[in-house]
This record gives structure tokens, sequence and C-alpha cells, in this order.
């Protein structure tokens, strides 16, 4: 008779959870999964997937004016705020099946309920209070919006969660924050036709970003009509007595809009979770702390994903997953690798990015050389619109490696895709050199760019 009721049993029904738990079953391994709201976690049921649907539908203003240009002519066109959150709504429950499907049909067992940790082996399942046991556990029970519970009037403000769900479209929105998340839906409700304001309290957005990228996209940004409010922050929110809410700023300003939202990070997913009674270490955020192979301080309790707080995204805590197999289940100990990540802002126009930033690589490298250009898209040129492009190499000029690309335009993220795949083999610029164009096309800038825009030494300008 086993020892244990399950050989492994998983935490949370993520990106993360549901690639360890769904491969682990496929392996034959006795896997318990279970999953506390929706399965297909953040990112199915209210992340990227919803969130890049609400972009989408944020993006047609733009084409049926752009479409004049073609010779198009577009009636008038509405917009029905209902009608997008159903369909969306009925795609997330059709890839939520998909998440579920693939679990069963691998053998996992499926518990729709709240999972806390007893001791090190016991798991207690909140909807029965029934305790079970496993030889392994996954905790990836991912992250959730900071409330900010400092802020008065926090409770009065929406998170990305209600932003997938709100009743009616807000005629104007305020939204704190200037990470990827508060930028992609300053640009979403903006290009819905709602009056948007974005504050954050740092002297730039995304100032994780390359510099040209973050004002590239910040010009952008105000020349559409979102406003920017910069080294700021919302001191109070209350009820106006007319209906709408009204913030105020550090700096004195008097904001009065229908919603205002908080995009101010995310915190793990880790209280209550009953980590102290299983002995599994977290660190002064609330994350759990993991070695290289993703394993807690007790060795047979792993966490991986947003818990963990290395990076927040998706395909690292699926990446992550696959690394847990490979360690535990197929004797090959792997260590997720972190470098060189590529990733996108799905902002209007979009980011792209992988590597280094030009102020990052200034830190790691004596001598870069900068290649960068910055045009008018084709497709601007008959529809009239206004919009530049701008792609970016950061080369180490000692060994002519690529170590960043960026890019801020159409399809930023598609290009992104690629470009990490050709750094992750260690690209030069002269590989770039020696690749034909693909004409005519906007990535092509890419490899025609033959002489440095400018160079880097000892983090001087040259
Ligand atoms: C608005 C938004 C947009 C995003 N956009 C992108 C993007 O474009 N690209 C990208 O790569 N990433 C994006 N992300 C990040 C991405 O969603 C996360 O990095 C990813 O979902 C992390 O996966 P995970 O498995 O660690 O956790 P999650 O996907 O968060 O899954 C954790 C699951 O655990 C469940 N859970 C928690 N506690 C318990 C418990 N005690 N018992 C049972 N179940 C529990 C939760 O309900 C949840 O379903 C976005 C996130 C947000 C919020």
């Amino acid at each position: 008779m086993a020892a244990y009721d399950y050989d492994l049993f998983v935490i949370g029904g993520g990106s993360g959870g549901v690639r360890a738990g769904r491969v682990a079953a496929s392996l034959g391994k006795r896997v318990a999964i279970a999953e506390e709201y929706r399965f297909g976690g953040t990112c199915v049921i209210r992340g990227c997937v919803p969130k890049k649907l609400f972009v989408y539908a944020s993006q047609y203003a733009e084409h049926f004016e752009d479409a004049a240009g073609y010779g198009w002519q577009v009636g008038e066109s509405t917009f029905d705020w209902k009608k997008l959150i159903a369909a969306k709504d009925k795609e997330i429950t059709r890839l939520e099946g998909l998440y579920r499907k693939g679990l069963e049909n691998n053998g996992a067992e499926i518990l729709e309920t709240r999972a806390e940790l007893v001791d090190a082996h016991t798991i207690r399942l909140t909807k029965t209070g029934k305790t079970v046991t496993a030889e392994k556990i996954v905790i990836a029970t991912g992250g959730a919006p900071n409330p900010h519970v400092a802020l008065p009037g926090h409770e009065l403000c929406i998170s990305s969660n209600e932003a997938f769900h709100l009743p009616e479209l807000p005629r104007s929105i305020l939204i704190a924050g200037g990470g990827y998340i508060a930028v992609e839906f300053a640009n979403i409700f903006h290009g819905l036709g709602v009056d948007t304001t974005l504050i954050y309290r740092g002297k730039e957005i995304l100032s994780r970003f390359d510099h040209d990228m973050r004002q590239g996209l910040h010009k952008a940004m105000v020349e559409k009509g979102i406003r920017i409010i910069l080294t700021d922050v919302i001191e109070d929110v209350t009820r106006a007595p007319a209906g709408g809410l009204v913030a105020k700023t550090m700096c004195g300003e008097t904001i009065a809009v229908d919603t205002v939202m908080l995009a101010l990070g995310r915190d793990p997913n880790t209280d209550g979770l009953g980590l102290e009674a299983a002995g599994v270490e977290v660190n002064e955020r609330g994350a759990i702390v993991v070695d290289k192979y993703s394993r807690t301080s007790v060795p047979h309790i792993y966490a991986l994903g947003d818990v963990t707080d290395r990076v927040q995204l998706t395909p690292v805590a699926i990446h992550e997953a696959m690394c847990f197999i490979e360690t535990v289940y197929k004797d090959n100990p792997t260590a997720p690798d972190h470098e060189l990540i590529p990733t996108a802002v799905f902002s209007q126009p979009e980011i792209g990015t992988v590597g280094l930033s030009e102020e990052e690589a200034a830190k790691r490298y004596p001598e870069l050389e900068i290649y960068r250009a910055e045009f008018r898209p084709m497709k601007a040129t008959l529809s009239g619109r206004a919009e530049k492009m701008i792609m970016k190499l950061v080369v180490d000029a000692a060994s002519r490696k690529v170590v960043g690309a960026h890019v801020l335009g159409h399809d930023a993220g598609e290009m992104a895709q690629l470009l990490g795949i050709s750094l992750k083999a260690g690209v030069t610029k002269d590989d770039f050199d020696r690749t034909m164009a693909v004409h005519p096309t906007a990535a092509e800038e890419f490899v025609t760019m033959y002489n440095p825009s400018y160079c880097v030494r000892n983090g001087e300008r040259i």
C-alpha cells in the first residue's frame, strides 16, 4: 500500500500548476490538483488572454479611421461593452475547459477547492475539511493585485481583476501605476473611448525598459490623448456627491472620474496557506523562497511561478514547471533559465524587447554600439496616422554580440519572440548584417542598420 494518498499534490491550477500536474500525471504519477477559483489561473481567466482580447477590441476605432486613407468609407460605428464582455467570457470558459480536459485526459484528479498545508506532507481541502497526504507538493498559487490598503478609499477602487467584469464601461478612468499592466489598461480604455489618465510616482513609465521605448511610448500615448501624470501619487479617493469618484493627489490635483484603478504590483498568494506549519520559508514580501531547482526550504515541497516572485510571466511559470518535472521525475536536475526572456507590453504602440536596455548594458560593458532607427511605418503613409516605429540594437563592441533588441510599434511582441531565439543563440551584429531582409516589412530594419547611430563608452554617449 502506498504511504501517501498521492505522489504529487499541486496547489493552484494556473499556468505553472496545471503544467506540472498534467505532465506528472502523463508520466503515470498519482496526481491531484486543487484550484480555489477557476482552472487556467490568472493568465487565462483574468490576465494575459482576456487582456489581449481587450487590446484587439480597443484597436478598432483606429482601424476604422485608418481605412479612409485606403479608399474605404466606414459607416458610423458603435461599441457595445457588454457584448465584448460576453464574448470574452465565452472564450475564457472554452479555454478553461481545455485546461481541465488536459488534466483529466492524463489522469490527474481535479479538486475544486482551496487547499492549505497542515504539515509538510498533509493538505487540507477547505471545501470539505478533508485532509490528504502527498509524497511531493508543488505550490503554484500565483499572486494577486496589491490592494494598497494604506490608501484611504482603496476599497472604492478596482484592480485588473474587476476591470474584466465592469458592469458598464466608465466614461473616465484614473489608473495608478507605471508598470505594464497599468500602461496596457490605459491604452485599452482610451481605445474604447474612455477619458483616461495615468498617474505614476516615478519619473517615467515602464522604468525597467530601454529609455527609447519608454519615451517613445509615452509620447505616442500623450499624442493619442491619454493624460500621463508623473512624480505624483493618489493620496485619497472619495465618493463624489453627484456620483463617481474624486482622487486627490500628493501634488494637489483633484481628479474627478467614474473609476479609479490601482495597478501597483502584485503580491504572492501565500496568506493562510499553512506555510509555517509545513516549515516553508517566505521572504519579506511573502514570496516563497526557492533554490535554483524551485525547491523550498522543505526538500520535497517545490514552488513555481508568481508565488516565488522571480519573473512574473506565464511562459516563465510554465518553464519552471517543466524544469520541476525534469528534476524530480526524470532524474535530470534542470534549473530554470531566467536569462534573456523576450517580453512584450501590449500598449498601442506595442513594445517588444529581449535582453538588456542601453542603460543596463552600459553598466556591464565598457563599450557599446547602438543601432537605432525611427521611422514612419508604411501603413501610416496612406492612413495618414502620425505614428513612429523605433527599433534598436544594443551591441557589445568588443565581442560584437547583440545584448539587447527593442522594438516600439506594430507587431513588436511578435518580433520580440523571434529576436529572442537569435539572442539566445548568441547572435552577433555581423549575423544580423549577413541576413537578407524581408521586404517590404518593418522588421527588415533590424538587418539594414549598418552603421552605429552612436557609441557608449564607460557609460558616456560618444
Ligand atoms: C492583467 C494581467 C495581464 C498579464 N499579462 C501577461 C502577459 O501578457 N504575458 C505574460 O506572460 N504574463 C502576463 N501576466 C502574468 C501571468 O498571468 C502570470 O505570470 C501567470 O499567470 C503566473 O502563473 P502561476 O501559475 O504562477 O499563477 P496563476 O496563474 O496566478 O495561478 C495560480 C492559481 O492558484 C489558485 N490558488 C491560489 N491559492 C490557492 C489555494 N490555496 N488553493 C487552491 N488554489 C489556489 C488561484 O486561484 C490561481 O488560479 C499578466 C497578469 C495580469 C494580472
